[in-house]
């Protein structure tokens, strides 16, 4: 095989990284080099938004994998040991290189890390850590970090992650255990979730310890993880059920949802087709409905087909759960808690929280509520204002037809 260049290398290892969703950075802490103190800032500014990820996502960020060789045979992963693919493999001190040349031409705000286990746990985390180590302690790059962690590995060493990161991910990889037994054979739920476990309280240890010491050491502000949609026989209501016990139980910051995609001389006990990416955009708005709009998992359950478990593809499930509980609507702007505003299909947070501050001063037209919303004629069916009652419209048969985003004609050529 001949000697790859940094270019060859990058170009495989930026292209292998590109399977993993879970790289945002919101929530980080702010840090930057004003003053002429250190390299590199966690918040973006103009001018640095370039991306090596050919998806589109995590654009700011140099999104990498330390080697693409791995010994465990995950069927999922375009990078298991029988995977014929190209492999290659950076050093620390290459990665280390890259990050500061590329921040340095403004090219990324920030590392998102993960790799294929070579050796052993141990010894790939070692390696992980070691770049981060060396980013901020030999160059002072204050630039965002984002590491990702092996379950098996040592827990001090995961914990010397969360030193020198400011988001550190561990995979659940898929919502069932019976999915994670059968396509994942050499990990274990348990070990992922005693992983995140351990994470959680290093987190809180941290954030203890700087509310009560200025100069306590730094540590990572959240952990994520992420989720593989449609590899297994997982529904919808499994997946919003197991995202909201992580969240629950370890605090997460986010669950990110992956749809399954067909990788190269897949495993036959693979599915043949992705699922529908609608499917993977339904489940961040589940868990929106979850994490933002006071949704408990029962109720985005819900929402779900009672047979296949399926959250509807054609209208999100916010509007699902109001067709199918429609004896909560007509909601009444004006005397209306939060709670109920924001159930009401159309109303974000933001305008949830505009009504309360504009009721406050006024009672609220139609006109009113329209200023804060896209569409006020969604709005119709589900709102009181001072100059609007819905009559009937809400036991209406039809409403479905009447609210739902009308079908959009596909382009020939699109994606
Ligand atoms: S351990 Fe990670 S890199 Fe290795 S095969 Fe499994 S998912 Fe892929």
């Amino acid at each position: 095989m001949s000697r790859l260049d940094m270019a060859g290398k990058l170009e495989i290892l930026a292209d292998a990284a590109k399977y993993d969703a879970s790289c945002a950075s919101s929530g980080a802490q702010k840090r930057d080099s004003r003053g002429g103190k250190g390299i590199g800032s966690t918040t973006a500014s103009s001018g640095i938004c370039h991306s090596y990820t050919p998806d589109g996502r995590c654009i700011s960020l140099l999104k990498i994998l330390l080697t693409n060789s791995c010994i465990f045979d995950c069927h999922y992963c375009i990078n298991r040991k029988s995977s014929n693919v190209r492999r290659a493999r950076f050093t620390a001190k290459e990665v280390v290189d890259l990050t500061l040349s590329f921040y340095k031409r403004n090219y990324i705000e920030g590392l998102f890390l993960s790799s294929g286990i070579i050796g052993s746990p141990d010894y790939t985390m070692e390696q992980i850590v070691e770049v981060a180590r060396s980013l901020r302690l030999d160059h002072d790059f204050r630039g965002y970090i984002h590491l990702k962690t092996i379950p098996d590995a040592d827990p001090m060493l995961v914990e010397a992650a969360g030193r020198f990161a400011d988001r550190v991910s561990i995979n659940v990889e898929l919502p069932t255990v019976p999915g994670l037994t059968k396509l994942a054979p050499e990990k274990s739920a348990p070990r992922i979730e005693g992983a995140m476990g351990q994470m959680r309280l290093a987190i809180e240890d941290s954030k203890d310890a700087r509310r009560r010491y200025r100069h306590a050491p730094r540590f990572a502000t959240g952990q994520s993880t992420q989720m593989i949609v449609g590899a297994d026989d997982g529904t919808d209501r499994d997946i919003v059920g197991r995202a909201a016990h992580l969240y629950d139980r370890f605090g997460l910051r986010r669950v990110y949802y992956s749809a399954f995609s067909p990788i190269p001389d897949a495993s036959a006990v693979l599915p043949l087709k992705r699922p529908p990416l609608q499917r993977e955009n339904r489940l961040y708005q589940a868990d929106w409905l979850m994490r933002f709009y006071t949704f408990t998992p029962e109720d985005v359950a819900q929402t779900t087909d009672p047979v296949t478990g399926m959250l509807p593809l054609d209208i999100d499930p916010k509007l699902a759960w109001a067709l199918k509980f429609r004896e909560h609507f007509p909601v009444d702007v004006n005397r209306a808690p939060k709670e109920a505003l924001l159930r009401v299909p159309g109303l974000g947070t933001k305008a949830v929280n505009g009504i309360l501050s504009a009721r406050r001063v006024r009672r609220l037209r139609l006109e009113d509520v329209g200023r804060l919303t896209v569409s006020v004629k969604k709005l119709l069916p589900f709102i009181i204002c001072e100059d609007w009652r819905p009559v009937r419209l809400t036991d209406r048969a039809d409403l479905k037809a009447l609210v739902a985003p009308k079908p959009v004609q596909l382009d020939l050529f699109g994606a």
